[in-house]
């Protein structure tokens, strides 16, 4: 099935050249209060670079027939689709459908085709890795082999991988009270955050269970990048494997966000129930009352994932979760995204690690003197810090690290 954009009229108002809505486009009043939230547009200072340019330039296509060529891609290809734009602005623009629609028809746009390496990486990762998740299993061998002879530099982001964790399967609970989604990714390379998920979990008095057979891929990436029909394909596969009508916890904030989003992707009313179970990792937890945790006294700056916070708008939740067992501290950049972004770390390095300079500084100043131990609630986030030197855990794995005995620990009140 082709991602292609369906249609090019020439209209005398409209072309229909992107698969974006009228009204959400011309919402936008022109104002600049999104600027100072645009990590590209802090680091580039274009015009170009940020929400206002961004959505300019779609208006030029789809408005005044400017042709969908390299220049309009690589406006849109810069965006890291953090939405922190979204979330600033005052008329409620809703940059990230804007986005995922340009996206959307430049996939196969024939006046601007991307370059044959990045072709060729997107069509690995898009359409055969990440859908198959024995495949992305499997490749991690090798990426482990090279890891352990030291032939992959620290820059790639690759956490530290583990030949035990990956041979090791999660258990899961035969009857479960509610699910943890475990993805594709993550449950390849950072399988023991899933592991400390469970325990915290079984320590809250669940039962958690796990996602069947086709319960890997959500499509976040896919959705991200304009492939609507796989990314469609996999959110339906994703609904499938946990039946029923528990929560779906999920312990990474871009796969979250996109799972909340289903009922509005598919716009069925199975979608919409199955998004209403869906429950970020630290808002499970904070509804947990049996949940005992001791005082650790450690300090710890919180990175506030986009997609935790700008779309899910559960950034609190991993405060209020961890604030029996940690000191917070918070960065004072409001937000601001760290650069990670999917997989635009990879697509886009240069631009990505200018913006995660910025991250570094302010997670710096947030710790003091001390060095930083760091907490994010997405593993893309995590990577792409721990890439830059910094130590980065999950919500879950403090969490593990700070479970007391229940009847002399803090509790979570609900
Ligand atoms: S997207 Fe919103 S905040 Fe940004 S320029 Fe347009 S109206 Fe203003
Ligand atoms: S989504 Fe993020 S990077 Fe893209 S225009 Fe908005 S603020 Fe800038």
């Amino acid at each position: 099935m082709s991602d292609a954009p369906v249609q090019r009229e020439t209209g005398r108002v409209r072309v229909h050249a992107l698969a974006v809505d009228e009204d959400e486009l011309v919402a936008c009043v022109a104002c600049g209060l999104c600027l100072p939230h645009c990590p590209t547009y802090r680091v580039t200072g274009l015009e170009a670079a940020s929400p206002r340019g961004r959505i300019t330039a779609m208006r030029a296509v789809e408005l005044d027939g400017m042709p969908l060529d390299d220049s309009f891609r690589r406006i849109m290809e810069t965006c890291v689709q953090c939405r922190g734009c979204e979330a600033a602005c005052p008329s409620g623009v809703r940059f990230g459908h804007l986005m995922e629609g340009a996206r959307r028809s430049l996939v196969g746009a024939k006046g601007a085709p991307r370059g044959r390496r990045r072709r060729l990486a997107e069509w690995l990762g898009y359409q055969i890795v990440l859908p198959r998740h024995w495949l992305l299993l499997a490749l991690t061998w090798p990426a482990w082999l090279a890891q352990r002879l030291h032939l992959v530099p620290r820059r790639f982001g690759l956490p530290t991988l583990s030949a035990r964790s990956l041979r090791t399967h999660l258990g899961a609970d035969p009857d479960p009270d509610v699910y943890l989604f475990t993805g594709c990714v993550m449950d390849a390379w950072q399988r023991d955050v899933h592991r400390a998920a469970l325990t915290v979990m079984r320590a809250a008095g669940a039962r958690p269970g796990l996602a069947r057979t086709g319960g890997d891929c959500c499509g976040a990436l896919h959705l991200h990048a304009g492939r609507v029909h796989l990314a469609a394909r996999l959110a339906r596969r994703v609904m499938t494997s946990m039946p029923g009508d528990a929560p779906v916890v999920v312990d990474s904030a871009g796969c979250g966000a996109a799972m909340k989003d289903y009922g509005q992707f598919l716009g069925t009313d199975e979608a919409r129930a199955f998004s209403a179970r869906v429950r970020d990792f630290s808002e499970w937890v904070v509804e947990q009352p049996a949940l005992a945790l001791r005082d650790t006294g450690r300090d710890v700056v919180v990175q506030d994932p986009c997609h935790l916070r700008h779309v899910q708008h559960a950034d609190g939740a991993v405060r209020v979760a961890l604030a029996p067992a940690y000191r917070i501290h918070v960065t004072d950049d409001d937000g601001l995204c760290c650069g990670a972004g999917g997989a635009y770390a990879l697509l886009e390095p240069e631009l990505s690690s200018q913006i995660r300079l910025r991250k570094v500084a302010a997670i710096r100043r947030a710790a003091g003197a001390a060095a930083p131990l760091v907490v994010s609630a997405n593993p893309g986030c995590a990577m792409h810090l721990g890439a830059a030197g910094l130590d980065v855990r999950h919500p879950a794995e403090l969490l593990a690290d700070a479970l007391g005995d229940p009847h002399d620990g803090n509790r979570h009140d609900g």
